[in-house]
């Protein structure tokens, strides 16, 4: 199925098999109000490694797995099969990073879906900038080595317009303001703190690309990222495809399996329809993406695949917990977990609104019938 080629199904195999170890461990990291112990991370970090499933999008030449775009999907799709909390060691990097890990300081807390609105600072110091400004849901600050910090430059040509750099972890000047608690947990080390960057110094060779290129590199990353968000919406959408299946065949209600009542019925067939056509759209753009398409149609189209496939999720995580009944509400059931931690999916990477405004606005300007 998919035409998937010999070695895009040895890769989607191994990321499988992975997912499969990792499931087992679900229910006593949720009961553990979704912590896992450091050790444990430890381990299944190492593990991806050795699989190669880890910064599958990096060069080869850099130790990277050297993926195709739908490799890289093939991967990250096998990656939503598993809870948050546990699946979060199977790390990608930005290509242009290298092996460490990052994290990104972007949002304000005046500014999320309106970029343009940060309020942070660049201000060149001799060979130096420095930067202030606080940012919010700054995720994986705590295991990060480097944090990418996008500021706006307040003299030179550029004046006004972002730059993006990148800030060692630990520097002086850069302090956890707090770290709110949210709806999901992303394993040991990943929470999402509001950052401060008070006066931090960084050479002007930290500057990423040119002045005036930071929303340059932030797209980059936005479509690589909402891409990837797509994916891991297609495997938590079969895994909770495959459970309420089971379930429905299974549980006996009035003398009959549920998976004969019409209404059940729906709601199954209507999970796995949307599910084939949010994995086709997937697909289809990442091989877009392999065979360099236009880089604003991939721009929309990894748009579309993330608004479809984070809304597709979202609509079977509620009848996957409609399914389930009672059982559906229970923390040791995947419904529940997925439930609450597929709903981030609208939100992150750019909300769902913030998508389709992107879709309309490149239907305008290319024509509908060069996107799709
Ligand atoms: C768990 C989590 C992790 C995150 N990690 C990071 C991170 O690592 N780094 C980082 O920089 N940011 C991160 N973010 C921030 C995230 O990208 C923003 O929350 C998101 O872009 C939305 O911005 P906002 O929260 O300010 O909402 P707002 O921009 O205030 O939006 C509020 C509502 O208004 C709607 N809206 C806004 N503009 C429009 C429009 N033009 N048309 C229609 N509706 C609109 C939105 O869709 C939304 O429904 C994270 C967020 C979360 C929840």
């Amino acid at each position: 199925m998919y035409s998937l080629s010999e070695q895009d199904l040895v890769i989607q195999a191994r990321a499988r098999s992975f997912a499969d170890e990792l499931i087992p461990l679900e229910v006593e990291v949720e009961l553990a109000g979704g912590e896992v112990q450091a050790e444990q991370e430890a381990k299944h970090t190492a593990r991806a490694i050795e699989l190669g499933l880890y910064a599958s999008n990096m060069p080869k030449s850099v130790g990277g797995g050297g993926c195709t775009s739908l490799q890289q999907v093939l991967i990250q799709e096998q990656v939503g099969r598993v809870t948050n909390g546990l699946a979060w060691v199977v790390a990608t990097p930005p290509s242009w990073l290298g092996e460490r890990s990052e994290c990104y300081a972007i949002t304000e807390e005046g500014a999320g879906s309106d970029v343009d609105a940060i309020e942070a600072t660049a201000s060149r110091d001799g060979d130096d900038y420095v930067l202030n400004g606080v940012k919010w849901h700054v995720t994986s600050f705590n295991a990060a080595d480097y944090a990418f910090f996008q500021g706006k430059l307040t003299s030179g040509d550029h004046i006004g317009e972002h730059a993006m750099f990148l800030v060692d972890l630990p520097t002086p000047g850069v302090r956890i303001v707090r770290t709110p608690a949210y709806t999901h947990t992303l394993g040991h080390a990943h929470q999402h703190p509001i950052v401060a960057f008070e006066d931090v110094r960084v050479p002007a060779a930290q500057l990423v690309g040119a002045e005036g290129d930071g929303m340059s590199f932030a797209y980059e990353w936005f479509r690589f990222e909402r891409l990837m968000v797509a994916a891991r919406c297609l495997g938590a959408a079969e895994r909770l495809i495959a459970e309420m299946t089971s379930f429905a065949a299974e549980r006996v209600v009035s003398g009959r399996p549920i998976a004969e009542f019409g209404a059940v019925q729906a709601m199954l067939a209507d999970s796995l329809t949307e599910l084939f056509a949010a994995r086709s759209l997937t697909y289809e753009t990442a091989r877009g993406i392999d065979a360099g398409v236009d880089v604003k149609v991939q721009h929309a189209q990894c748009s579309m695949a993330k608004l479809y496939a984070a809304e597709m999720a979202g609509r079977v995580a509620d009848r996957a917990v409609q399914v389930f009944g009672g059982r559906g509400y229970m923390r040791e059931y995947a419904a529940e977990r997925f439930f609450r931690e597929l709903r981030v999916e609208r939100i992150w990477e750019g909300t769902s609104e913030v998508q389709r405004a992107i879709i309309a606005d490149q239907m305008v300007k290319r024509g509908p019938g060069r996107l799709a």
